[in-house]
């Protein structure tokens, strides 16, 4: 975990400014806090600069938000029963103000929940277009049965791109096309805080989730750890769809780990082997004690290789 900031002092402000700390609820006493965890654990801010903060709700992805003087700009916007939650820290944070625009770092319901409010309002919302077309079809998801119905129009991105976008305030975007969670993932680039959001394109907390039925694949998990590492330097935050911030060394660890269980899955599949005998095979073993079980996630990237290795694929 990176926490770099040349500005310690600025970190000392914000802390006072967020009445009392990283860690408690946002706006609320401590005795009010000290209640509310006593029930559920409180929103938690993390400040990454003066007008840049991750926003953790407790069981919902990470939430990048850049507040300023036209208000805020959101990266993901967790799922619609937090979306009131998540609204009420924005409008808090130092400098925050309604909602202008929100990236859709991809479809998921943990990311687009708060879409359908932000876009009835008349926010801007930022997707690459695959995201906006898997947000106008339903989905079903083949290992579980989990069935996604489409967004009603309000929810869909009304602002989509094929390959990069920068944004007046100087915020940079761009598609992360080796499809490392879905085949729509984004990242969003802040220069001048150096901090780059990747969104589920990256695991920050346990194996990641292969979403193959639309597009994710254990090859495009490699080709994005790689990928974005040309994005970052040794001081680069860099912010994943869940668990703690990231460093530049830790995507480059990540890279190495996954082209390792690459190599074993693609030696599986060629010797014409299957899900259950991939996993029997343990082609995460050395991983294992600080990833935890592997089965569902070595299951799920073994059958994403059927989509884009196999003979008749
Ligand atoms: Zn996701």
């Amino acid at each position: 975990m990176v926490l770099h900031s040349a500005a310690h002092s600025r970190r000392q402000l914000l802390k006072a400014a967020l009445g009392g700390a990283v860690g408690i609820a946002l706006g609320a006493t401590v005795r009010e806090a000290a209640a509310a965890s006593a029930q559920s654990a409180p929103t938690n801010i993390l400040p990454l600069a003066d007008d840049l903060f991750v926003v953790r709700i407790p069981g919902e992805a990470n939430v990048v938000a850049h507040t300023g003087a036209g208000g805020a700009l959101l990266v993901d916007g967790a799922t619609a029963g937090a979306s009131d939650a998540l609204m009420n820290a924005v409008s808090r944070l130092p400098g925050g103000g309604p909602v202008h625009t929100i990236f859709n770092t991809h479809w998921h319901a943990e990311q687009t929940g708060s879409n359908e409010r932000l876009g009835t309002a008349g926010a801007t919302i930022i997707a690459q277009e695959n995201t906006r077309l898997w947000l106008t079809t339903d989905v079903t998801w083949p290992w579980n049965g989990r069935r996604f119905t489409r967004a009603p129009k309000s929810a869909q991105p009304n602002k989509t791109f094929y390959t990069t976008g920068e944004l007046a305030s100087g915020v940079r975007y761009g598609y992360i096309p080796d499809a490392a969670h879905t085949d729509g993932d984004l990242y969003v680039h802040f220069p001048k805080q150096n901090v780059l959001v990747v969104g589920d394109a990256v695991s920050g907390e346990g194996w990641p989730v292969v979403d193959y039925a639309t597009g994710g694949w254990i090859g495009g998990i490699v080709g994005g750890l790689q990928r974005l590492q040309t994005l970052a330097d040794a001081q680069t935050r860099i912010v994943p769809g869940r668990g703690p911030v990231l460093g530049l060394a830790d995507l480059k660890a990540q890279a190495d780990m996954y082209a390792t269980i690459y190599d074993r899955l693609t030696q599986l599949l060629n010797k014409g082997r299957g899900p259950g005998e991939a996993v029997a095979a343990q082609p995460t073993k050395e991983f294992d004690a600080k990833m935890g079980n592997p089965d569902e996630f070595v299951r799920r990237a073994f059958e994403s290789l059927w989509g884009y290795l196999s003979p008749d694929a």
